[in-house]
């Protein structure tokens, strides 16, 4: 892709018009980000899920008193991991257990669930904040059956193995937005543990940027056979969950429809893999979930964050929501043995890669607008944002599913790019650091907006 762009600029030398500036801060290279490409440790992965299947059970219903099965006992030792964490780092990583209770269809007594927080403050001093998700609990075939062993190494262990991974690495890193790592609960009783988290970002006023929510991300062999440890899913939505009518009415007459804050954060991650992880591409897919299926990123869309599904590129259900037995030569359960370390540790730094750098990088600009009707130059303005010593426009064919063009403007708020009409391409624009680390592309209008706007009220 860079390769791309690079002819392009050779080609339209003069097509941008930066306002001040000779040398405005570009988004770089970073040599950090390829160390902690290869950092995460299989040994450490492959530690925490045979730890968290030897609790037996991890089933949101199941026993919280016993120390050594079930919800309870996961919930501590993923506690004591962050606060071990923190330890090395001298102190910090704060660990919260935000909860609340529940009864619903398959919560059928009030029962509190529980989420476990590692936060990583950000340098910024400010409340802008990158989240990392998975969920702790496990299920077998009766979704309702809190006592039979459900080992749920790959959904999702994998993910909590993950993002205590990740914390122990960036425990030691410059992060300048807050980090939070979280493990959820009551996923599989209907996603409880997003929402106590996502009401939790809320009450703490947090701007999330995105919430990377990873949720079978372990097993490179798919149920018909075929072998790919180089291909992982990143699901977005289309247009904000939360969007009004008024905005979708805009939308639909003036584009926007793929390019919600949460499209543009999974394309980041897909630049991010091309630079940084060559042996892992990003297959972009443009659902919020799985056909008919859910995750914990719903909580954070539904609330007004930006928030992405990571899952591995092919699945294997017999190894999902199963109880463990052999039926026609077939082994059926989520055992450990249907995870592929290396393959895990390569998303594992997808993750890890993608948080150092969104959090580096200034928040995306706010207040972004296009005008140009009636004119052969397109003129892009927008809101400064605090740390960005510099922004980049950005720009592709209306049908381009990346980014294709690209230009840094310098530390200004507004760019005229001359002999592209506004007509034909779609827009967008980054904030770049001084250091060369760019946010993801945010899109004009209230359709690309990583600022939250509260949740529309269901009608009646
Ligand atoms: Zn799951």
């Amino acid at each position: 892709m860079r390769r791309i762009l690079l002819l392009s600029f050779a080609l339209f030398p003069a097509l941008v018009f930066a306002s001040q500036g000779e040398s405005p801060a570009e988004p770089l290279e970073q040599p950090s980000l390829h160390v902690l490409a290869s950092a995460p440790s299989e040994t450490e992965l492959r530690a925490t899920i045979e730890k968290l299947v030897g609790f037996g059970t991890r089933h949101t219903l199941s026993d919280t008193k016993s120390d050594t099965r079930g919800i309870g006992a996961a919930r501590r030792w993923v506690k004591a991991r962050f606060e071990a964490i923190s330890h090395d780092c001298g102190g910090c990583i704060e660990v919260v257990t935000p909860s609340q209770m529940f009864t619903g269809k398959r919560i059928p007594q009030s029962t509190e669930v529980m989420d476990v927080v590692a936060i990583k403050r950000g340098s910024e001093g400010s409340k802008r904040v990158i989240v990392m998700t998975g969920h702790l609990d496990s299920r077998v075939t009766d979704v309702m059956n809190a006592t039979s062993d459900a080992p749920g190494a790959n959904d999702d262990a994998s993910g909590v193995a993950a993002l205590i991974e990740a914390a122990r690495l960036l425990s030691k890193e410059d992060n300048r937005a807050t980090l939070v790592f979280a493990a959820l609960s009551g996923e599989e009783q209907g996603l409880y543990g997003g929402k106590v988290l996502a009401d939790y970002a809320t009450a703490q006023g947090w701007q999330v940027q995105a919430d990377l929510n990873n949720d079978i991300m372990g097993n490179s062999r798919g149920q018909n056979g075929v072998l790919d440890n180089t291909t992982v899913r990143v699901f977005s939505e289309g247009t904000k969950s939360n969007e009004t009518d008024a905005q979708a009415k805009y939308r639909r007459y003036h584009g926007g429809e793929v390019d919600s804050p949460s499209r543009n954060v999974a394309r980041y991650m897909e630049q991010t893999a091309e630079r940084y992880l060559p042996d892992l591409r990003v297959h972009m897919v443009y659902r919020t979930d799985r056909y008919a299926r859910g995750g914990d990123q719903v909580s954070f869309l539904e609330a007004g964050y930006p928030a992405v599904r990571i899952s591995e590129g092919h699945e294997d259900y017999t190894r999902q929501h199963q109880d463990l037995r052999t039926e026609k030569d077939i082994r059926y359960g989520d055992t450990i043995d249907g995870v592929d370390f290396r393959y895990l540790a390569r998303v594992t730094a997808l993750n890890t890669v993608t948080m150092a750098a969104m959090s580096r990088a200034p928040a995306p600009p706010t207040g972004v607008d296009i005008e140009g009707a009636l004119a052969t130059d397109t003129t892009v303005h927008w809101k400064k944002v605090p740390g960005a010593a510099g922004y980049s426009v950005h720009w592709r064919d209306t049908t381009a599913p990346q980014w294709q063009f690209s230009r840094a403007v310098g530390d200004t708020d507004q760019a005229v790019i001359k002999d592209v009409v506004i007509d034909d391409w779609f827009f967008g624009v980054s904030s770049v650091s001084a250091d060369g680390y760019e946010s993801p592309v945010a899109f004009p209008g209230d359709a690309g907006s990583f600022v939250r706007s509260p949740p529309v009220a269901s009608k009646p």
